[in-house]
C-alpha cells in the first residue's frame, strides 16, 4: 500500500481512477490488438490489484477473443476515445491500465514485453527488457 494514491484518467478528464495499491507487474505489449488498440507500436501497461482501484466516469469495453483464449475488454472513454483500463477474463483480479493515463507516467518502468515477435520495425523498445 501507498500514502499516495496512484491516480490518472483520460484526455477529456470524464474518467478518474485512483488506486490504493501500488502495481504487481508492468510490461509493454506489441501484439497486433495493442497496435490496433492505441494507434502505436506497442501498449505500455500497469497491473493494478482490481479491488483497490476507484473509477469514477463511464468506461466502455469492447470485447475481444485474445490469441490465448481469454475475452479481453479494453475499456476506453466514450466521450474523448482515450484507451483506459483493460480486463482480462483469465485474469480477473487484475486491472490492466495504460501507462500514459495516469497523472505521473514518469515513474512508470516496464518489467518485460510480450508478443516482441508481432513488433513492427519503427517500434524500438528497451533491447535489454526480455
Ligand atoms: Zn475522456
Ligand atoms: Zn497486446
Amino acid at each position: 500500500m501507498t500514502d499516495t494514491p496512484i491516480t490518472g484518467g483520460c484526455a477529456c478528464g470524464a474518467i478518474r481512477y485512483a488506486s490504493t495499491a501500488e502495481p504487481t507487474f508492468s510490461l509493454i505489449c506489441q501484439c497486433r490488438q495493442c497496435q490496433r488498440a492505441t494507434g502505436a507500436g506497442h501498449a505500455a501497461a500497469l497491473v493494478l490489484p482490481a479491488d483497490a482501484v476507484t473509477v469514477t466516469g463511464e468506461v466502455r469495453f469492447f470485447d475481444q477473443q485474445a490469441d490465448s483464449g481469454n475475452t479481453v475488454s479494453r475499456g476506453f472513454c466514450p466521450t474523448c476515445g482515450s484507451p483506459m483500463l483493460n480486463r482480462n477474463s483469465g485474469y480477473p483480479q487484475s486491472l490492466y491500465v495504460h501507462a500514459a493515463t495516469l497523472d505521473d507516467p514518469g515513474g512508470f518502468r516496464p518489467e518485460t514485453v510480450v508478443f516482441r515477435s508481432a513488433a513492427q520495425p519503427w517500434d524500438h523498445v528497451d533491447p535489454d527488457l526480455t
